[in-house]
Order: C-alpha cells, then sequence, then structure tokens
C-alpha cells in the first residue's frame, strides 16, 4: 500500500516508516526536516518540504496517489508552546487542516493521527480512559485536541476515517541502533539521564520530590517506541478493514517514578551518576498512566517490550552511537 507520513524524519515517525518499509508498504515522508534527520528515514523517498506550501504538497499527492497518510509532522516541545502558541497553532493546528483538506481533495481512505496525552491535562483518574475529559493545560496540548476535534468532524461531514493516537511517554529505540531520539536538546527524562550516564550532562536534576506519590517524585507510563510503530500499523489496518473513526491510549497501563527511572539507568549503563533534586517543574502532572484496555481488545495489540529494562538498553545502545551519526551525517 502507499502511504505517505508527515515527519517521517523525526523520532517516532522513523520507527513508523522502518516499520512499514520493512512489511512491504510502499511509504514516502514529507518531513521539513527543522528537527527531524536525513538519515533517520531507512525506506522510501524522502521529500524535504513544509506542510504550510499546500501547493507542494498537492503535488507530491499528485505524484505518489497516497492510498493512507500518518499525520507526525507537529513541534512537539510544552514549555516552548507556552512561550510560542503561535508558532503551535500554526504547525499543529493549521497545517493539519491543510493536510486534511488535501487528504480529502485526493480520497485518501485511512488517516492516522499523532495525538498526545497532554490532551488530559491533569486526570482526575489514573489510569486514564479515553473517556476522560478533555483539559489541556498548555497549547501543545489544546493544539492536539483541536485537530481530534476537526477529524471527528470531518469523519462525520466527509467520511474521512481516522484514528487518533495518545501518546503517554515515548522512549526506547531501534534494538539495531540504526534510529532513535535525536533531538538537539532533549528534555525527556529518558534521555537526560542516558547523557548523564554518557557523560554528555554534568548530573540529572530531578523536578519535584514532594508530589502526592508514594517516594514524591512523578510516574509516568514509558512506552517502548517500537511497540507504538506497531499500534500505527494496526490502526491503519484496522481503518482499511472497515473500522470507524476511533481514539486510542497508547501506553502499558503500568506507571514508573522518577526515581525509578533514574535506578533503573544506573543499573543498565552500570554508571553511578550525579542526581540532585530540585523544584518542581511547572505543569507536570503528579501520574499519568494510560489504561491500555480499548486498544488491546479492539486492535488485538500486544506490546513486545512491556518493561522500562528493554526501553532503557535499546535507548543507551542508541545513545552510545548517536555521537558517530550525527558526525557521519
Ligand atoms: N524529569 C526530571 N528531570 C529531567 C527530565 C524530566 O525529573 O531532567 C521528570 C519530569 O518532571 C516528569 C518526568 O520526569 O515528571 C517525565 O518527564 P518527560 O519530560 O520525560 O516527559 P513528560 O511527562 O513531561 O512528557
Amino acid at each position: 500500500m502507499r502511504i505517505l507520513v508527515t515527519g517521517g524524519a523525526g523520532y517516532v515517525g522513523s520507527h513508523v516508516v522502518k516499520l512499514l518499509g520493512e512489511r512491504g508498504h510502499q511509504v514516502l515522508t514529507y518531513d521539513n526536516l527543522s528537527t527531524g534527520h536525513r538519515w533517520a528515514v531507512l525506506y522510501g523517498e524522502l521529500v524535504e518540504a513544509d506542510l504550510g506550501e499546500e501547493g507542494k504538497l498537492e503535488e507530491v499527492f499528485q505524484v505518489f496517489r497516497p492510498e493512507a497518510v500518518m499525520h507526525f509532522a507537529a513541534s512537539v516541545v510544552v514549555p516552548e508552546s507556552v512561550r510560542e502558541p503561535l508558532k503551535y497553532y500554526r504547525n499543529n493546528v493549521e497545517n493539519a487542516f491543510k493536510l486534511i483538506g488535501v487528504c480529502l481533495r485526493f480520497g485518501v481512505k485511512a488517516f492516522v493521527f499523532s495525538s498526545s496525552a497532554a490532551v488530559y491535562g491533569v486526570p482526575e483518574e489514573v489510569p486514564v480512559k479515553e473517556e476522560a475529559p478533555l483539559r489541556p493545560i498548555n497549547p501543545y496540548g489544546s493544539s492536539k485536541v483541536m485537530v481530534e476535534q476537526a477529524l471527528e468532524d470531518c469523519s462525520r461531514a466527509y467520511g474521512l476515517p481516522y484514528v487518533s493516537l495518545r501518546y503517554f511517554n515515548v522512549a526506547g529505540a531501534d534494538p539495531e541502533a540504526r534510529i532513535g531520539q535525536a533531538s538537539r536538546e532533549p528534555t525527556h527524562l529518558i534521555t537526560r539521564a542516558l547523557k548523564a550516564a554518557a557523560g554528555r550532562l554534568p548530573r540529572i536534576e530531578i523536578y519535584g520530590t514532594d508530589y502526592p506519590t508514594p517516594d514524591g517524585t512523578c510516574i509516568r507510563d514509558y512506552i517502548h517506541v517500537e511497540d507504538l510503530a506497531e499500534v500505527h500499523l494496526l490502526s491503519l489496518e484496522y481503518l482499511l478493514d472497515g473500522g470507524r473513526s476511533r481514539v486510542y491510549n497508547c501506553g502499558y497501563g503500568r506507571g514508573h517514578s522518577v526515581r525509578e527511572v533514574i535506578e533503573e539507568v544506573k543499573r543498565v549503563t552500570g554508571v553511578d551518576f550525579s542526581v540532585v533534586e530540585g523544584p518542581r517543574r511547572p505543569g507536570d502532572p503528579p501520574e499519568l498512566v494510560a489504561d491500555p484496555s480499548r486498544i488491546k481488545a479492539e486492535l488485538g495489540w500486544s506490546p513486545r517490550y512491556g518493561d522500562l529494562g528493554s526501553i532503557i538498553e535499546t535507548a543507551w545502545r542508541w545513545e552510545r552511537r548517536l555521537e558517530d551519526v550525527l558526525r557521519e551525517a
């Protein structure tokens, strides 16, 4: 099948492109390389262009004629979205609307959207079910809610079948360490802890130790990027089998505290790096854990890497290769 992937040179997108390529699909990546990397696209053609260029997008649709579209291209840094909301509304909302319009004009049969647990804000109940109220607490989360709303309306009005995947905390890397998280200024816990282990950061800071959790630090549901990639393929197959439009939480349903993650990183790497305790980071909910019952029941998803250790092991292998990959690029 012909699948167009926006943001296919980015972290999650590149793992999905790899999986689609391995399963024999014809993939085209559309990415402006603002945060993605050419080397991360392991299968298919890469068109370097911005989603804002609607004419270019139409041209690509005209030639490639995608049957399905997976939409990853977006800005993803929460604090930046607070400082520069318009950038998020332009990149994440306006561009998604343009893309949806083009998909409708070209008769795309299935649309898979990268959403986020940020749509829930600070959830009242954990584990979080898909029916939980959507109360984002930053422009990044709001931008995802707006696109989900547009998809729901367009699906009803024009019959564009879609699946929206609400990611919890994505981590890990390709087990063969060909691709992985490669952002220039990583903010995520596992990546930063691995950089501390590799000696690329002097220490790691724990953002808040006075949360109402057993060890006082925040709890998150970490999902391996390879398991998440599989969810995208299952979503596509589901839609093409005639499944109705749906929203799914993507997580394992199991939480780990910041302290647990740091201990596991020390165990896997064998490095006892320096850890300091600092104040809370604004906007962090104490606990964010998915209820994955719906995705398991409806898509038959069964994760292959359901433990924190293998997430960290694959990310560690990648972290040690990253500098060489960036140097060679
Ligand atoms: N965190 C931390 N130190 C860091 C990075 C993150 O204590 O250097 C905490 C952060 O406050 C949150 C958890 O780790 O409670 C996961 O944060 P991350 O940025 O990885 O993902 P988020 O949950 O914000 O999407």
